[in-house]
Parts: structure tokens; sequence; C-alpha cells
């Protein structure tokens, strides 16, 4: 048997009918670009995250760096977020010239909120909490954080679709949440895609107008905008899988709890849910402290992971500039060298998930 980290194909299968009439639909309409499509998918992606306000974008890191710009984030600006993110948060930072001061992650992977007042100065103008692996930040201290300092928050939730803290979805509980449709994540469209979701309504006109060369009426130009749209084909194959969201999301519920539950090796620790949060498992990352060798091992028997991630953003070489040095931030340069990302998707049959979980209890030193 042979396990891939994630197998994209089966999800598209579970509703093949539903996905090929409407992209048919689509290509019969006659208009492909900011057309029904989009505007029914940010009424009913609105919906469901339970926001005012959805904007369709053309991919996630669109949604952070435009979110920033729009919040006014510029050169000379600092925006608090977590050591061990995903490199695509801190460009969205980067991009507008401002400046990103890492906090270490908690033992969820998240943003440890008792680290955040200690690296607020008169600089900061934002924290990003990034809902890493599908489970929420501790947003109750971070919300008041950010209150209580005046500053923005905003959501990356590009691997957080239908995860809630204290019952409330991430990507409504800041000001912005950003969010990515790349076809790996939980809600996944057929190519690049984004949104913004908010309760501002000015914020989101705003997003509206920027993503379209910034203009509202055509040829009628206000700012100096970009294009970021989401296409009509996205927005509808993404309509299909938003309304078998729940349906997905509590497939891959089944196959961690039989990682949680038939995992046992004491060579492995197994990731950890937060209390008042809810976990839509985009990935299943567990610690070793002998991951290379765990990996090889479960190579050598067909079955192979991923690395989420093996490099932290301030270690790579886009962020020589920064100047931090090895060994500062050392949680989050440790967890890139002991976290393995177990095989997880859509469809994964329960050999499959037998395999996997007899290979792993096997693995010793
Ligand atoms: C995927 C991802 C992004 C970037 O999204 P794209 O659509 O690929 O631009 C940003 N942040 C996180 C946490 C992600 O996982």
């Amino acid at each position: 048997m042979k396990i891939m980290p994630n197998v994209l194909d089966r999800q598209f299968f579970m509703f093949k009918d539903e996905y090929e009439k409407k992209a048919l639909d689509v290509l019969n309409s006659g208009w492909y670009i900011l057309g029904k499509e989009v505007s029914e998918f940010e009424t009913e992606f609105a919906n469901y995250i339970g926001s005012k306000n959805c904007v369709g974008l053309a991919s996630g890191l669109d949604a952070l760096w435009i979110a920033f710009r729009l919040l006014g984030i510029k050169q000379g600006d600092e925006v608090i977020v977590q050591s061990n993110a995903y490199v695509a948060c801190v460009m969205g930072i980067t991009i507008n010239g401002a400046t990103p001061i890492f906090v270490e992650p908690d033992e969820y992977h998240n943003l440890n909120a008792d680290d955040i007042e200690d690296k607020i100065t008169d600089k900061t103008k934002a924290i990003l909490a990034v809902h890493l692996y599908g489970q929420a930040s501790n947003m109750e201290k971070i919300k008041s954080i950010a209150d209580k300092h005046n500053l923005y928050l905003v959501e990356d939730c590009a691997q957080s679709h239908g995860a809630k803290y204290n019952g409330k979805m991430t990507g409504t509980i800041g000001h912005v949440g950003c969010f990515s449709f790349y076809p790996s994540k939980n809600l996944g469209a057929f190519g690049d895609a984004g949104a913004i979701t908010t309760d501002d309504d000015e914020l989101a006109k705003k997003f509206k107008t920027f993503r379209n060369y910034g203009s509202d009426k055509k040829y009628h130009n206000e700012v100096v905008g970009t294009n970021s749209r989401l296409d009509e084909m996205q927005a509808g194959l993404l309509r299909v899988k938003l309304s078998h969201i729940d349906f997905y999301n509590e497939d891959r519920v089944r196959i961690c709890n039989r990682y949680l539950s038939e995992i046992k090796n004491e060579l492995i620790e197994l990731p950890k849910i937060r209390n008042n949060a809810t976990m839509v498992w985009h990935q299943f990352v567990i610690i070793t402290d002998h991951r290379d060798k765990f990996a090889k091992y479960l190579a050598d028997n067909n079955i192979f992971t991923s690395i989420h991630y093996p490099i932290p953003p301030h270690l790579s070489e886009a962020y020589k500039y920064l100047n931090i040095a090895k060994g500062s931030l050392p949680i989050a340069e440790s967890l890139a060298n002991k976290v393995l990302s177990l095989p997880l998707y859509n469809g994964m049959r329960d050999d499959e998930l037998d395999y996997v979980i007899g290979k792993i209890n096997d693995f010793k030193l």
C-alpha cells in the first residue's frame, strides 16, 4: 500500500456530478469574472462564517496584504505574528513595508497570548493571529490585548474554515478574517482563490474597490488598487464545496479521532486540543525528537508525510534582512526540526488508516 500526504481528487469524486454540472454552467454562462457566482459565494460564505461581509479575492496572500494595506499599515509600523507561522503570513505584513515582530507559539502551535504584551511598542499597529493546523488561537485573551492597546486584530483563517473559539467562528472575532481557498485547504478551490470577512461595511467596500484596480464604476479609478478578483469558475465550484463543508470537516475529524485514540508510541507526541476551541484538522501534526528518522522509516514503508514548516520565516533566505539570529526564537526553531504532518485527506479509507497507524505503532529507535 502507498499512502500520500494528501490526495485531492477523492473529495472531488465524492460530489463529482455537482462539480461537473457547475463547471459546465459557468462555461455556458458567457460570464467569467465578477458575476453571479462570486456574489452568491460571498453571501453564502459570509452567512456560513457569521460575518456581515465577505469579499472574494484571488488568493490568501492577497487577503492578508490587502487587509494590512487597507488598515493603513505601512513602513515603520510593527505587526505581531507567531514565530512558527507560514511564510505567507509574514509576507502579508512585509509587502506593505511593515516589520513583523515574532512571538513564540503556545503548546497548541498558535500565538502565545501570554507573551504578546511584552512585545508591544509605540510602533505596534496590529496583531495577526494565525489559526494554524485548523485550531482556533486563544482569541479571548488576544482580543482583550488588542482592544486594550487599540490594535487591529487580523485573523489568518487559511487553515481554519469552520473552526470556532467559544462558539464563534474564526474570521468573525478580529477586524478582518483572511481566508485562502488554495486546493489543499479545508475549503479548497480548483485553483487559486481567497477572501476576507469583516463586519465593517466601509472596509468591505474598500476591499471591493481595491481588488478591481481601485474602481467601483468601470473606468472610474478612485485609488491605485490591484487585480485580485475571484473568478466565476472558482466561486461556482467553491459554492458546491461550501454546501458540503460540514461533511468534509467531519470526515477529517473521523480520521484524526482514529489517529488520536489508536496511535500509541511513546516516541510520538500527539496534538493537543485547546479548551473552548474546535479543531477542523487542516493538518495532524505530531512532535518527535526523532523526526527525520521517523519520516524516513515511514517513507521506507511507502507512507509519505510532509513538514509544516521546516524553516521558520525568520531563518528563511527572504528574511535575512530582518537580522534575527538563529537561536533567538528557540521554540519555533525547535518545532521546525520536530514536527511532522501525518497523511490526512478527505476520503482516507479505514484500511489506509489501519496500515499507517500500525506502522507508526511499530516504530522504534
Ligand atoms: C495557505 C496559507 C496562506 C496563503 O494562501 P494562498 O492562497 O496560497 O496565497 C496564508 N496563510 C496560511 C496560514 C496558509 O496556510
